[in-house]
């Protein structure tokens, strides 16, 4: 255990402090939260990206429109209130340790859903963002999944450029940005490939990722979350 991790500890004590607000529990709780706290749950989603529905439909406006490259995407929560929180405290708070929360929520969103895959792999970060953060968000979510569906975690994706960052921006300046960044590191054999990354938004990124994985030799490609963003119906 590095100096960071045991001062990290010191101050939010493993299952014992409410990783939503920092309140101390007699009882530690699986997913890390007290009973106070609650998170926005992901119940009604499109059939492929998973995103939450607003309205009436199987399917959001975008995954009626074009076909996406991944075969369906899932995440347990929607990206607001305490799971932004805890993104935020993950990625930009360095604490590492919450990966483990975190999974157990995709753990549950992960079986509910018909996968068999044979592989996990996860978003690539950039050597610029990896060196500033010193860790990668998506694979530690992956390696703490790993612990409880079993699934192998593979290293199959690099990024090759590093372009800034697209996280605030629209769709089509997003998908310009991520085009061509992300290469395969090995060919595949017909695999079905689980894919991680900490969010999805417009699912652009995963897009990119399932497509460079359908190219080098995946079968199927899944996609989970921690959390996603809702989608609201286009009024006419
Ligand atoms: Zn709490
Ligand atoms: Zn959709």
């Amino acid at each position: 255990m590095k100096i960071s991790d045991s001062i990290l500890n010191l101050l939010f004590p493993e299952g014992i402090v409410c990783i939503g607000c920092n309140a101390e529990m007699s009882v530690p709780s699986e997913y890390g939260l007290c009973g106070e706290c609650s998170v926005y749950k992901n119940t009604r989603f499109c059939r492929i990206c998973g995103r939450g529905l607003v309205g009436e439909g199987e399917y959001c406006n975008d995954c009626q429109k074009d076909k996406r490259y991944f075969d369906a995407a899932r995440a347990p929560l929607i990206y607001e209130g305490l799971s932004r929180t805890l993104i935020h405290r993950f990625k930009i708070g360095n604490l590492k340790y919450l990966a483990k929360y975190l999974a157990r929520f995709m753990y549950d969103a992960y079986s509910k859903e018909d996968w068999q895959p044979d592989l996990m792999t996860f978003v690539p970060i950039g050597a610029r963002n990896l060196k500033s953060r010193g860790f990668n968000q998506s694979q530690l979510l992956a390696l703490e999944l790993s612990k409880l569906n079993g699934i192998k975690v593979k290293d199959l994706l690099k990024k090759v450029t590093d372009k800034e960052d697209f996280s605030k921006q629209g769709r089509k300046e997003r998908e310009a940005g991520i085009k061509d960044s992300v290469e395969a590191s090995e060919k595949l054999h017909k695999e079905d490939i689980l894919l991680i990354d900490d969010v999805l938004t417009t699912g652009v990124t995963a897009e990119e990722c399932a497509k460079v994985l359908k190219k080098a030799g995946a079968n199927k490609v899944f996609v989970l979350t921690f959390a996603t963003s809702e989608c609201k119906p286009v009024l006419y």
